[in-house]
């Protein structure tokens, strides 16, 4: 299909060390990506460890353990993971920010292809549908 999903990142719900004490906690940086084209997208799919109402990490001491494909700082920015607005992404010159605003369902039969590819449930699916708008919602992985 061309395209290829992309591990999630985030730093979501990190409370203390310095160099996470800007994250918003707005949590866009735990949905699950994929990349096409050398872009990479946003999808309306999250982490199962992000909590949806609180948009932090249900797991933040152990995610690396918890989810093998979430990401630190460094290496989100280098795989270009975060929004452009976010604040680590600031002052990266030459930072290409994922695409967030696509019409994910608008894809078809390719956003089924590419939810499959990421492990995603015909009810997460049905559910992400039933409130596409909502990017910003959480999901389960
Ligand atoms: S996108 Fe940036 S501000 Fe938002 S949760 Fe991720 S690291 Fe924090
Ligand atoms: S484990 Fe999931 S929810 Fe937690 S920071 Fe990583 S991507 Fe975000």
């Amino acid at each position: 299909m061309g395209a290829e999903a992309q591990p999630t990142a985030g730093i979501a719900g990190g409370p203390s060390a310095p160099e996470e004490s800007l994250c918003r906690r707005c949590g866009r940086c735990c949905c699950r990506k994929f990349i096409l084209k050398d872009r990479v997208y946003y999808t309306p799919f999250f982490c199962k460890f992000l909590d949806p109402g609180t948009r932090l990490c249900t797991v933040y001491a152990e995610r690396f353990r918890a989810n093998p494909h979430c990401l630190g700082v460094e290496a989100g920015l280098a795989r270009g993971v975060f929004p452009g607005d976010c604040p680590y992404a600031a002052g990266h010159s030459g930072y290409r920010a994922p695409v967030e605003d696509l019409d994910f369902f608008g894809l078809g039969e390719l956003a089924r292809e590419i939810a499959a590819e990421l492990e995603v449930s015909d009810e997460e699916f049905a559910r992400a549908r039933r409130g596409q708008g909502g990017s910003s919602g959480g999901g389960e992985r």
